[in-house]
């Protein structure tokens, strides 16, 4: 119970990393917040596991690019919950199509959602965190940020993570001492997302990664739980990668 009655909103948690992350928060003990954007069966199912488990879930649909719906899902939060300690910037999206292909809607709607909406999160999120003097951000990022060039095919998904590696340090930086935001950086993560990447690619990733495997969504919520924990609370400002070695700095 690492982290008991702690309340958590973990945005794009109907599927995948988020999915996971919200299920071992709440084995953990948290009350958490599921956002989603179109997968509502899915996401209302994750809440059922949970309750069904004797955790405390409630499901949010909201754009996390959108203003007015983040203030809705932090509002919705506030009036279920009273309080917010944990904020897991995770929802994103990735257009696996090479430079030249990608259209400029779906280079805004890249930047939109996964670096956009982390700001616009924190944003409304912070002043709550500030008044209670205690609280926790994390950051989705990714290797493809870290200027890895095995890892930086993806033009637009490449800015929108290095940006959420550069507000990472800089909300560090503005929200302390009171609030930690670090960002966890996987590597290839077998979920949705990634189905669409070539078979030829996937090999390749897999030859450059020591430990032989691609990552699970367990071994990022791992350390997502870590980063959230009161152990991790001399923490912020940092990047932690959880790539299986490929990349290694
Ligand atoms: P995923 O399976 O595709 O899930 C994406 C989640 O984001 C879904 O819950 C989706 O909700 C939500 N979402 C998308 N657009 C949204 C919006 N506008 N507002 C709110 N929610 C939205 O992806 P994943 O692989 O778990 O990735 C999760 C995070 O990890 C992303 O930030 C991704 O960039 C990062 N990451 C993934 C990998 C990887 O290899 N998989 C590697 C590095 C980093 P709906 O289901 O409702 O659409």
């Amino acid at each position: 119970m690492r982290l008991k009655d702690k309340i958590a909103i973990i945005t794009g948690a109907s599927r995948g990393i988020g999915r996971s992350i919200a299920e071992l928060y709440a084995r953990e003990g948290a009350k958490v917040v599921i956002n989603y954007i179109r997968s509502e069966k899915e996401a209302l199912a994750v809440a059922d596991r949970i309750r069904k488990q004797g955790g405390q879930a409630i499901c949010v649909k909201a754009d996390v690019s959108k203003s007015d719906e983040v203030k809705r899902l932090v509002e919705t939060t506030m009036k279920t919950y009273g309080r917010i300690d944990i904020l897991v910037n995770n929802a994103g999206v990735h257009i696996a199509k090479d430079f030249f292909e990608v259209t400029e809607n779906e280079w805004d709607q890249t930047i939109d959602i996964n670096l956009k909406g982390a700001y616009l999160c924190s944003k409304e999120v912070a002043p709550i965190m500030l008044k209670q003097k205690q609280g926790t951000i994390i950051n989705m990022s990714s290797n493809s940020g870290l200027y890895h060039p095995s890892a930086m095919r993806f033009t637009e998904y490449v800015a929108s993570k290095a940006g959420m590696n550069g507000l990472t340090k800089a909300l560090a930086l503005r929200l302390g001492p009171h609030i930690t935001v670090n960002a966890i950086c996987p590597g290839f993560i077998k979920t949705e997302m990634v189905a669409e990447i070539d078979p030829s690619v996937q090999k390749m990733v897999l030859d450059e990664t020591p430990l032989k495997r691609f990552g699970t969504c367990e071994d990022v919520a791992n350390c997502a739980l870590f980063l959230a924990s009161d152990e991790a609370w001399f923490i912020t400002g940092e990047l932690l990668i959880v790539a299986g070695g490929r990349g290694m700095h």
